[in-house]
């Protein structure tokens, strides 16, 4: 929001502005589920491009994301793991969207691992990134930190709505892509 369009908003209508339903927890939660649904389908990747078939499910369970995405992609650069039935054409389209699929894994866990809030400089405190925009923080616009692991200090970015958006398109399409190239090397095993 500008802030000439309209009566600026009071310090107790921004600081609620997270307290109820609002487009940043649905966002982030869509972001959350999309992950789910990705894990569900690098799983597959796993069973599918290493033929492990079903009865080793039971060890594919709760494997950590880095783990089933190496695992993948060592299957994929190496169909001698795979079953004789598969069509190995398929493996450098399942390898392009394996990679797509983990770049954005990557995007997902800085949303999931960061504090998502309301910039303080609208709160009365002060935030340097709005500070060097002339104190503008727009509508969908939060104020967002995150640690990295060896760094002493905590990193801090403007983070927008829309970003999250873009992030569940792609997830959407690398899991399609993912799908895609699952079926087209065994047609038979892939629903
Ligand atoms: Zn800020």
């Amino acid at each position: 929001m500008g802030d000439g369009s309209a009566k600026r908003k009071s310090d107790i209508e921004i600081s609620m502005i997270l307290a109820g339903p609002n487009d940043l927890d649905d966002a982030i939660g869509k972001v959350v589920r999309q992950g789910g649904l990705l894990e569900e389908v690098m799983r597959e990747c796993v069973a599918l491009l290493g033929g492990l078939g079903n009865d080793v499910d039971v060890l594919l369970m709760g494997q950590p994301w880095d783990w089933m995405y190496r695992m993948a992609v060592r299957f994929q650069q190496e169909p001698v793991f795979a079953t004789r039935r598969c069509n190995d054409r398929a493996l450098p389209a399942i390898g392009e969207a394996l990679s797509e699929a983990d770049r954005v894994w990557k995007k997902r866990n800085l949303v999931v691992h960061s504090a998502w809030a309301v910039c303080p400089s609208l709160l009365g405190g002060s935030c340097e990134i709005s500070a060097s925009r002339g104190g503008k923080v727009a509508e969908g616009e939060f104020h967002v930190e995150w640690s990295r692991r060896g760094r002493s200090s905590r990193s801090v970015d403007h983070r927008h709505v829309w970003e999250l958006e873009e992030i569940i398109l792609e997830f959407e399409t690398v899991r399609c892509n993912l799908v895609e190239g699952l079926r087209e090397f065994t047609p038979d095993q892939v629903r």
